[in-house]
Parts: C-alpha cells; sequence; structure tokens
C-alpha cells in the first residue's frame, strides 16, 4: 500500500524539519541518552539521525517500517495514557514512502546488526552488518518522488530555520539528554547533558541566565515548573516562547494568554515576555490525539490551568521584585 503509505506522508511530513521530530521522538522513545543529528541542505538531501537508544532487533527493524507498526501501543486502552511520544505507527512508514532510507540498528544483546534500505516504501536490501549499539536512519532526497512538494520547499534558510526550531524544542525539553545539529559542516548546536536551566541558557545563549525567574506550582491539577524572563528582558517577537506538557511541546493561545496576563501592567506595549514552562498532568486528561503532528492538545480542566498558571506566574514574579 505504497499509495496509502504517501498519502499519509502528506500528513506527517511538510518538510525535512517534520521528518527531524518524528526521528528524534523515536530516539527519545527508545531512551537515548545521546542524540545526533546531520543535515546537508537544509535536509533537502540528507537527514540523519543517529542514537545511543535501545536499537531494534532483525525482527523489529523490518517491521519499523510497515504502517500502524507500533511497538508502543498494545491496546486502545493505551490511548489515554500515553507515556511515549510516538503512538500512530506512521511515521517511519511514511517517511520510507518518500524518500531514499537507510538504517542501521543493533541491540545491546546482539552480536550483529541489521541495516536496511529502503526506496519509495520498497526494501532494496536488508543485511547482517556492523553497528554500533543505538540506532542510526538516514533519510536521503526528501520528496524525491513527488516533485511537487520538492519544489514547494522554501529556500535552506528557512528550511533550517524550522529544523532549528524543532530541535531546540526537543532539546528544551530534554536537558538530560545530549544533543547535537550540524548543518553541512558547521556545528549549530554541542548540548551536554544538564539540567534546565543550563539548557536553555545553551540553546538562546546570551544573557539568558540572568533573565530567568523560576516559577514552580504543584496542584492536584498540575504540577509547574520552569523560567519566565523578567519584564525589561521581554522581546519584539514572539520567538521565546515555550510550553511542554509532559515533555512534549505545545502550542497555546489560551494558556499563552495566562501568562500575558500574569505580566499586566509590567510590559512595555508590543513585547512578549519569555517564558519556558513545564506542565504536568495527569495523562488521562489531555487530549494529544486531536492533530497529526501533535502541537495541540485539549486539556479537560482549561480554566483551572489557566488561573493556576497565571498566579503561579504572577507569584514568581512578585517574589522577584521586578
Ligand atoms: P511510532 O513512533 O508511532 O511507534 P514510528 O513509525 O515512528 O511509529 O516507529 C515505528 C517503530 O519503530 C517504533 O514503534 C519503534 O518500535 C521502532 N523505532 C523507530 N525508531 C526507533 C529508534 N530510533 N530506536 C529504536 N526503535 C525505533
Ligand atoms: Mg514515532
Amino acid at each position: 500500500d505504497h499509495v496509502a503509505n504517501q498519502i499519509a506522508a502528506g500528513e506527517v511530513v511538510q518538510r525535512p524539519a517534520s521528518v527531524i521530530k518524528e526521528l528524534l521522538e523515536n530516539s527519545i522513545d527508545a531512551q537515548a541518552s545521546n542524540i545526533q543529528v546531520y543535515i546537508k541542505e537544509a535536509g533537502k538531501i540528507l537527514i540523519r539521525i543517529v542514537d545511543n537508544g535501545v536499537g531494534m532487533s532483525l525482527t523489529d527493524a523490518r517491521l519499523s517500517f510497515e504502517r500502524h507498526a507500533t511497538s508502543k501501543i498494545k491496546s486502545a486502552e493505551d490511548l489515554f495514557s500515553l507515556q511515549t511520544k510516538g503512538f500512530r505507527g506512521e511515521a517511519l512508514a511514511s517517511i520510507a514512502a518518500i524518500a531514499h532510507v537507510e538504517l542501521k540498528t543493533r541491540r545491546e544483546e546482539d552480536e550483529v546488526g541489521t541495516c536496511i534500505r529502503i526506496e519509495g516504501s520498497e526494501i532494496i536490501s536488508q543485511d547482517a552488518c556492523v553497528a554500533s549499539s543505538g540506532t542510526s536512519i538516514s533519510v536521503k532526497n526528501l520528496f524525491y518522488n513527488i516533485p511537487a512538494r520538492r519544489n514547494f520547499l522554501k529556500s535552506d534558510t528557512v528550511e533550517t530555520r524550522h529544523i532549528i526550531d524543532e530541535f531546540q524544542r526537543v532539546s528544551l525539553a530534554h536537558p538530560h539528554i545530549a544533543f547535537s545539529l550540524v548543518h553541512n559542516s558547521s556545528e549549530l548546536f554541542q548540548l551536554p547533558d544538564t539540567n534546565y536551566r543550563q539548557r536553555i541558557t545553551n540553546i538562546l545563549g546570551g544573557k539568558t541566565n540572568e533573565k530567568l525567574v523560576p516559577v514552580n506550582e504543584n496542584t492536584e491539577i498540575v504540577k509547574i515548573s520552569g523560567f519566565v524572563g523578567k519584564p525589561e528582558y521581554a522581546k519584539r517577537t514572539r520567538g521565546e516562547q515555550f510550553f511542554f506538557v509532559n515533555d512534549r511541546f505545545i502550542k497555546s493561545p489560551y494558556l499563552n494568554h495566562a501568562v500575558t496576563a500574569a505580566f499586566e501592567g509590567l510590559l512595555k506595549d508590543k513585547s512578549y515576555p519569555s517564558y519556558f514552562l513545564y506542565l504536568k498532568v495527569d495523562p488521562k486528561s489531555i487530549d494529544i490525539n486531536i492533530h497529526p503532528t501533535k502541537t495541540e492538545i485539549k486539556f479537560d480542566d482549561e480554566h483551572a490551568l489557566y488561573a493556576i498558571l497565571r498566579s503561579a506566574i504572577k507569584h514568581s514574579l512578585g517574589q522577584f521584585n521586578v
């Protein structure tokens, strides 16, 4: 069902950055502590992700490219208590339908690894091979068989910007994982494993550390941690606004409003506070299945969340006399 795969691919993969997001999430689900990303020409020519996660057996490696092959959901019930990022079993099948893919993987307990090459959903080769423990996936010539999509891609500068955005979101959500991002031969990020404050500072650089005000709140409904930027560091753009729910980056105009409300009276016109807010909620109280790319979620109790968030931030800003 190559056609079904190509159609699914349209939903999951809009651009090189979407591939990076899916592959990074897979590496995290595989419990990697080190993830390296290499891209050539903004990911249009090559995207390679190398992780030191649990790897795959020969059978699992082959199955991983089948649609709806996911090792992450055993029953419909699991859908309501998602712990992992992947759950649709669509990403690899979709990517393999629209690119040249090479997978190299080995579990620690296996003596030899597995190497698989797939082009347009077709397995070209599958061999035992030498592989480090973990998984390396190379995605070459994205959309090679869908010229319309390929032509639709933006300039390298724009596509690289999208990749950096995804990379930053994922690495901000997981400071205890080491990440690197290399474009052509220049190293864009080299992030050692660390804590939240240092990861944020490593990524955004400059005076980030001194502008961060910690936010912490613990309630029945939500556990909030993270930082907001002091008002005097507010930006002219929304570039530094991050919500993470259960370690997943999300967009929420509603919660954004709660943050802005907490800054009421403290900001100059047309400026946007920086924030890096990590919310933990009961997975049963959210629905992350409403959007294929999973950046929007639905909360059971939005209004309570709004009020708690706003007052937690107000409290932090007050404590730090800003
Ligand atoms: P999903 O993540 O929704 O399960 P994917 O298509 O992204 O679906 O991946 C299919 C399966 O391939 C995963 O369930 C997992 O078992 C396996 N897999 C993919 N990437 C990796 C990786 N980096 N390390 C180990 N296993 C992986
Ligand atoms: Mg996945």
